[in-house]
């Protein structure tokens, strides 16, 4: 039996998906067979008469079934990219949502390429400090995290970004035990922030992520209640805590906000979208 071809490798496969409910089968189907290939999307098109081993296509039949129980491509190919970035990922990080990159314009925005030092609550992947570090040559970044799985990841993509000597991860909840100085500049978060029903009706792919990453508790304000106690006192006077909320925290976001009595000027970004998805 002769070999299927790699435009005929893609249909099949696009099919697949198409048929398990994958919002995206074509490019999806093409970003597995690069990777299983170690080529670029655009290359499967040049080549696209490259005869396939059979152990290359046994590889992309198995990552293939994969995404067809809905795990999130990322987390198959490893890799993510980010404010132009690319970034590894594992099932122990949330996969870098584009929207999140609003939070990083926000920052930059206010921090410019000075040294300023910032503290982001809550890393992950290590996707925002890292950004912030590789965008702000002088910038010095602390990152916590819960999870120490999360951490080596983080740890992976600063050194992959060489910037390990100016972001310090740390292990621990919200400031890690360090103790309130009112001296960064910035504290940043994408903090988990999705509601207990949110939780209960989570799309197949993000069923797949951390629980830690998204859960938020019953009204999913339950961090963020938190690092608005508690940012103002890590902050300098006129300091920035900016952080990423779901679409329709943005009111209850401002108030928490304004009843500490902590905080002026805050404001709200929108996403592409339309959405509100930074507060800050
Ligand atoms: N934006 C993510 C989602 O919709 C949630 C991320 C978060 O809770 N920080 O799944």
């Amino acid at each position: 039996m002769s070999l299927p071809t790699l435009l005929e490798l893609l249909r099949l496969a696009t099919g697949y998906l198409r048929e398990k409910g994958v919002e995206q089968p074509r490019l999806d189907a093409e970003v597995l067979l690069a990777h299983v290939l170690k080529t670029e999307r655009i290359m499967l098109y040049v080549h696209h008469d490259r005869p396939l081993e059979p152990e290359e296509v046994t590889a992309y039949r198995a990552l293939v079934a994969r995404r067809g129980r809905r795990e999130p491509a990322p987390y198959l190919t490893g890799e993510k990219e980010f404010h132009g970035l690319p970034f590894r990922v594992t099932p122990a990080v949330l996969v870098p949502r584009p929207e999140t990159e609003h939070l990083v314009a926000v920052a930059l925005a206010f921090a410019g390429d000075g040294a300023w030092h910032g503290f982001d609550v809550g890393t992950g992947s290590g996707v925002l400090a890292v950004t912030l570090a590789v965008r702000c040559p002088q910038a010095r970044l602390v990152a916590s995290d819960l999870s120490p799985e999360a951490l080596a990841v983080a740890r992976e993509n600063a050194q992959r970004h060489g910037v390990d000597d100016r972001v310090e991860l740390v292990e621990g909840d919200l400031w890690a035990g360090r103790e309130p100085r009112g001296a960064w500049d910035l504290v940043i978060s994408n903090p988990p922030y999705l509601t207990a029903q949110e939780m209960a009706g989570l799309p197949p792919e993000v069923r797949w992520e951390p629980q830690l990453a998204l859960d938020g508790g019953p009204d999913g304000l339950a961090v963020i209640r938190r690092l608005a106690a508690e940012a103002w006192a890590h902050l300098r006077p006129g300091g920035l805590l900016a952080f990423e909320i779901g679409a329709s925290q943005a009111a209850a976001c401002l108030e928490l906000l304004e009843n500490t009595g902590h905080y002026r000027d805050a404001r709200v970004t929108h996403d592409h979208a339309g959405l509100p998805r930074v507060v800050s």
